[in-house]
């Protein structure tokens, strides 16, 4: 069975090099997610196509191993998100998940058949650095150095806090977030394809979930289930809801594709 998905998001990890004070998470945990785990993910799913990826944490750039791990099986399986990025707090910089980006940007840019035109920002690559009042002012030398070395990479600061403040965790402010599962929304498409509108979360240790924002312990007590047991088709058979609604998206990927490819 093949899958497309709407978001798909990776929790790197539960560590961090900070403790803000607006932090919906709560204190960090020791736990890395695994190239195993990732890998389990992606047998599992054999994405058709996928509009989001997205690496968080906790701070993502404290497991540089997995996010080169996804980006260069990305790159294998030519698995082209619109967006992949990675949102870091910009205090630490990784040499390891900086070229990762870059072999991934250049391969899907420079393949034979896809039109480009002049000096290249690739818009499909994306890392944004955390900049609001919460968080510890940028490093300049880190995001610097980000600059020179992702010059591909499409790269922006983001004050989220000031739209998205999430009560919980280590936050006193902001919106409360029910402490719900949303179901998945499905729908299937010929015999080999079932497409989930929504998100797909892969938390650090390995459960997976829908339910992306709140706290680690919400995280958990939401989760679908294990990634090393969980079975997609048989959770959305049994507990999904179908929509009859939602356009058929797995021919979407043809849109970014050149004619040579698949
Ligand atoms: S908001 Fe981000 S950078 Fe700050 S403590 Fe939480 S995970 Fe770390």
């Amino acid at each position: 069975m093949k899958y497309s998905i709407k978001n798909l998001y990776l929790e790197v990890t539960r560590k961090c090099n900070l403790k803000c004070a607006h932090c919906m998470r709560g204190p960090q945990q020791d736990v890395m997610l695994t190239t195993e785990y990732v890998d389990t993910l992606f047998d599992k799913l054999n994405l058709q196509f996928v509009e989001n990826i997205t690496f968080g944490g906790g701070e993502p750039t404290l497991n540089p191993d997995v996010i080169a791990h996804t980006l260069d099986r990305m790159t294998r399986e030519r698995i082209e998100p619109y967006i992949v990025g990675m949102i870091t707090n910009g205090q630490i910089f990784s040499e390891e998940i900086a070229d990762a980006f870059n072999r991934y940007a250049k391969e899907r840019v420079e393949r034979p058949g896809v039109f480009r035109f002049g000096e290249y920002v690739c818009d499909f690559a994306h890392i944004a650095f955390s900049v609001d009042k919460y968080h510890a002012p940028l490093n300049e030398e880190v995001r610097a150095k980000y600059r020179e070395y992702c010059k591909w990479i499409r790269q922006e600061e983001t004050d989220s806090a000031n739209t998205h403040l999430i009560k919980g965790g280590y936050s006193k402010e902001g919106k409360e977030i029910p402490y719900v599962l949303n179901r998945p929304v499905y729908g299937r498409f010929g015999d080999d394809c079932i497409n989930i509108e929504g998100d797909i979360y892969l938390a650090a240790n390995g459960l997976v979930t829908n339910f992306a924002t709140g706290e680690y312990a919400q995280v958990d007590a939401l989760n679908l289930g294990h990634i090393s047991t969980f079975s997609f088709e048989d959770y959305l058979r049994e507990y999904g809801r179908t929509s009859e609604t939602i356009a058929e998206p797995c021919g979407i990927s043809l849109i970014m594709r050149g004619p040579h490819e698949r």
